[in-house]
């Protein structure tokens, strides 16, 4: 199957453009056929500088890279495909074309109004009550006075003319069977009066010579279909499947806004998402595996997915699950894979563990309980900078511990410490000591795990005692427990 994404360029590739991308190119991958990039810019005033290579890059992060239209190429954009250009604003001629043909079969007109009049019949019908139409004042133009209007160089529009009796029926993938009456739907402009065509007709023109079978995009577009449907009858040409994939919803179920959290794509990125975590939890908005499984690599989403169990109900956009999933992924990859996803981050705010040959060991450490790539620097810092500890950090009251009692302890954990030969330096040879210490002393457990932590790393939450000791060494855990009551 050919399938396609079909952004606009007006700022960054927003979340739910992702995950429609993701969609198309699942379909695309599982099918063995191609997912295309077409740039749909016939709104120049909206077009922004940069976009096109902002919505590249996102994909190209995210895995899903198209395969046929505009790519990115060594940073560059480029068009790659026979079925170009892939950018509607170098395919004006062919948008004139087929509208001049609609004009010549009559299925569209010439309309002369003004936008102070179309704005006027716009006030007027919402005072009524009524849904703003188009009142067809331009159908009934003679010929002659459409020519006559057309050589004094007045500005007109093309639009398509719908048969207001009937009704358009269809199926669509996600949303099942549909149906729109024909005195509901709008004659629409398919031509705008500087030549650019309308979303409309651009996209009907393109996905037809572009070969595509299944168009899938937003919702939003679910009301305008039985026009794109008309203009594939009225063109001769076979229209292709449709699935308008559901909203993504903040939890109090309204449109996923900027308010309520972050709706570029990229932002996910800059916060550090791996794309394998936010591909996997994109897909499950909405899409129903029908078994328990949740975990889905690339591989796997493209072995699994069914555009038909797509759920036609909003998504709401979990934060909660996406960081569940984005943790599950971070256990998943091996400590080498994990190492590299990290180093970047350690390059720029932790230098020495970038450097540290020991960083390996280190970093396992961190990735059982890390979220966020960015965070690990801040987790692993204590390992590079010397703590400072405090009394109240370590006299824990949910261990039990008064400043008394560690007073107590930290020179006696110190002494046993210090017996341990340098070469049973490891986590179990001081686990098997420490517990002998609690046997003996009858001390809890955790009173005398929670100092010696706490002494180590300085904080309430970290990796565990006898991990953080062994990772620095028997020297450095000597001193820094020294530090502590010295
Ligand atoms: N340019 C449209 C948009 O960005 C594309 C809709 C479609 O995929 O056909 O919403």
């Amino acid at each position: 199957m050919r399938t396609r994404f079909a952004p606009s360029p007006t700022g960054m590739l927003h979340i739910g453009g992702l995950r429609t991308a993701l969609f198309a190119y699942l379909v695309a991958k599982q099918t063995k056929g191609s997912f295309l990039l077409r740039i749909e810019d016939t709104d120049q005033e909206r077009s922004v500088e940069g976009a096109i290579e902002n919505i590249l890059r996102t994909l190209h992060w995210a895995g899903i890279p198209p395969d046929e239209g505009v790519l990115l190429e060594n940073g560059v954009v480029v068009q790659k495909g026979s079925k170009g250009p892939y950018i509607q604003s170098e395919r004006l001629g062919l948008y004139k074309k087929y509208a001049d043909e609609l004009l010549a079969s009559g299925k569209a007109y010439p309309c002369f109004c003004t936008s102070d009049r179309l704005d006027r019949m716009r006030k007027d019908q919402q005072a009524h009550k009524q849904a703003p139409m188009y009142d067809r004042k331009c159908l009934g133009l003679s010929k002659e006075a459409v020519a006559s209007r057309i050589a004094a160089g007045e500005k007109y529009v093309i639009r398509m003319e719908i048969p207001r009796s009937s009704a358009v029926t269809f199926t669509d993938d996600i949303r099942g069977f549909v149906s729109f009456e024909g005195e509901t739907i709008d004659d629409q402009v398919l031509l705008k009066s500087d030549g650019f065509p309308t979303y409309h007709l651009a996209h009907v023109v393109d996905d037809h010579f572009m070969d595509i079978d299944i168009v899938i995009r937003g919702e939003e577009w679910l009301s305008s279909l039985p026009k794109h449907l008309l203009l594939f009858e009225y063109l001769g040409w076979k229209a292709p499947r449709y699935a308008h994939v559901p909203l993504l919803l903040n939890a109090d179920r309204s449109k996923l806004s900027k308010r309520q959290g972050d709706v570029a794509a990229e932002d996910y990125q800059t916060k550090g998402y791996l794309p394998e975590a936010l591909l996997n939890f994109l897909t499950l908005l909405g899409w129903n595996p029908g078994t328990e499984q949740e975990m889905f690599s690339l591989a796997e989403l493209i072995d699994a997915f069914s555009i038909e169990r797509v759920s036609k109900a909003g998504a709401i956009f979990d934060h909660e699950k996406l960081d569940w999933i984005q943790g599950q992924w971070i256990r998943k990859l091996t400590p080498e894979e994990f190492l590299g996803r990290i180093h970047p981050y350690l390059q720029k705010d932790l230098p020495a563990a970038s450097v540290d040959p020991g960083i390996l060991t280190k970093a396992i450490l961190i990735q059982e309980r890390l979220i966020l790539l960015p965070e690990a620097p801040e987790t692993l810092r204590f390992f590079y900078e010397e703590p400072t500890v405090t009394m109240e950090l370590l006299a824990n009251p949910k261990q039990k511990l008064t400043p008394e009692l560690v007073k107590e302890i930290l020179p006696q954990l110190r002494s046993l410490l210090e017996g341990i030969d340098a070469k049973d330096w490891n986590r179990t040879t001081l686990e098997a000591q420490l517990r002998s210490l609690v046997e003996t002393k009858g001390y809890k457990l955790g009173q005398v795990l929670w100092p010696l932590r706490a002494a180590l790393t300085g904080r309430p939450y970290s990796p565990g005692a006898f991990e953080v000791a062994e990772a620095l060494g028997k020297e450095k855990t000597l001193q820094r427990i020294d530090a502590c009551y010295k």
